[in-house]
């Protein structure tokens, strides 16, 4: 974990971890809702167009429907992700008092919030010191080196929690999907130019590059 912690510092982070610098927990909410089932580059774009008219609970009430759907097409399953964004917004305005909540507890209850998105927010927006966010970037890749063995984000999220010393926990997140994103990708991984390939036994690869 040292080994790729030190790799990937100083590298570009995801949009939603670049948030960290000036946290604002409901545009932080919204870009990890936008960031389902796409990549960086989609949910940079659409973020970045739907901040530019709305940032607030309200404005994304008060915007037609249409509009919003329009403002973040580029991030795919854009009728679905409007709808939510309306659902959640209308959820932090009235039974939040405006506020995103800090507690996983309260994230949880929020229809369209789901473990990941609960995890970024404490972490990103409230820098919460026993938030682990895992996707499925991370949980390839910790089953990849046989540090877990598990089917799906959250299981991963849950053993990952009584093995990885806390120290790794504020970075985890981005050091992982920085390398499943550019070593460890899903199909035909780089293991030749992997800094920790002497390390992984490879669970579950086939070809490789
Ligand atoms: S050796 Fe291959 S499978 Fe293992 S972490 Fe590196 S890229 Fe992934």
């Amino acid at each position: 974990m040292q080994l790729l912690e030190s790799n990937y510092l100083d590298k570009n982070r995801t949009t939603l971890n670049s948030m960290r610098q000036n946290p604002d927990p409901f545009k932080i909410l919204v870009s990890c809702l936008i960031s389902l089932r796409t990549q960086d580059k989609n949910t940079a774009i659409a973020s970045n167009r739907l901040f530019a008219q709305a940032t607030t609970p309200q404005q994304i009430i008060k915007l037609p429907l249409k509009k919003l759907e329009k403002l973040i097409y580029s991030s795919g399953h854009y009728k679905k992700k409007s709808r939510i964004l309306k659902s959640v917004s209308k959820e932090i305005l009235e039974r939040f008092n405006n506020k995103v909540p800090q507690s996983e507890e309260e994230l949880l209850t929020i229809k369209g919030v789901g473990r990941k998105t609960a995890n970024i927010v404490r972490r990103f927006a409230y820098n919460k010191s026993d938030a682990l966010p895992v996707d499925v970037n991370v949980h390839r890749v910790v089953n990849r080196l046989g540090w877990v063995q598990t089917k799906d984000a959250d299981k991963s999220e849950e053993e990952l929690r009584n093995i990885l010393p806390k120290k790794f926990w504020e970075e985890f997140n981005a050091t992982m999907i920085l390398h499943g994103k550019s070593i460890c990708v899903p199909i035909s991984p780089k293991c030749s130019q992997c800094m920790i390939s002497q390390y992984c036994p490879r669970v579950g690869v086939g070809k490789s590059r």
